[in-house]
């Protein structure tokens, strides 16, 4: 195991059956395991795909087994892995159609700093973070269901970027937002608007968050929110929305 993988491998959480949150570079993915293969929801930054694999194989699983990648959204810390992971699987890649251009390479990424001194500051790690481009298989539309099995929803939730989607796992209630929501300390909060597109949006967003069936919220940098999931979130959309 190289030094990079030692550094940011932690234990797998189990957020619900067959449902794990595992560590990666510069944020967590979450991993759907199945009898019929692995859903990866995100890749992690750049150098994440041997993190990915060993958190796959502590759960019983392994990086082979994974035949489709969701971005929740084009950031490099959710994407700078990916080709690397697609290497390492025969995965087929699946993103909001708003996205995709990005993340395949033909757009060019949005600046997603909103202040100029916080984005002189990180700017240098998210290059770090930054990996080759991948192409998109799937284009995911709002309320499409992924391409695999018929369970997981695919909910457009946009704000921190424009194409930003949630998961809904219909069966297990699981919701997974990526940086749609935060939950730092204990405390849910909209996206972090230092480096969220359009604020603005995230009340809309939230509002249709809060209409979903869920008991568990995963998140791309948080532990998951599992007390009161469904409750909470609607008090954040009441609250932020009056
Ligand atoms: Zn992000």
């Amino acid at each position: 195991m190289g030094f990079l993988t030692r550094l940011f491998s932690k234990p797998p959480v189990e957020i619900s059956a067959g449902v794990y949150q595992l560590s990666a570079v510069g944020s967590t993915v979450t991993a759907i395991v199945e009898d019929q293969g692995v859903v990866l929801v995100d890749a992690g930054g750049r150098g994440s795909a041997p993190v990915i694999a060993a958190g796959l194989e502590a759960v019983g699983s392994s990086m082979d087994r994974v035949n489709l990648v969701v971005l929740t959204h084009h950031h490099p810390d959710h994407t700078g892995g990916l080709a690397a992971v697609i290497e390492m699987s025969s995965a087929t890649v699946a993103a909001h159609r708003l996205e995709a251009p990005i993340i395949n390479g033909n757009a060019k990424m949005p600046d997603p700093h909103q202040n100029k001194l916080f984005a002189t500051v990180v700017r240098p790690m998210v290059a770090a973070m930054s990996g080759p481009s991948a192409s998109v298989d799937h284009e995911l539309d709002d309320g499409e269901f992924l391409p695999i099995g018929d369970d997981i929803r695919v909910v457009h939730t946009p704000a921190h970027t424009p194409g930003s989607i949630c998961l809904l796992l219909t069966s297990c209630g699981v919701l997974i937002v990526g940086d749609a929501l935060q939950y730092r300390s204990g405390r849910l909060s909209p996206p972090a608007a230092m480096v969220t597109q359009d604020a603005a949006q995230a009340l809309d967003s939230i509002g249709k968050m809060a209409g979903l069936e869920f008991d568990t919220v995963a998140f791309g940098h948080f532990p998951p929110l599992r007390d009161n999931a469904r409750e909470t979130v609607r008090r954040l959309a009441g609250g932020a929305s009056g």
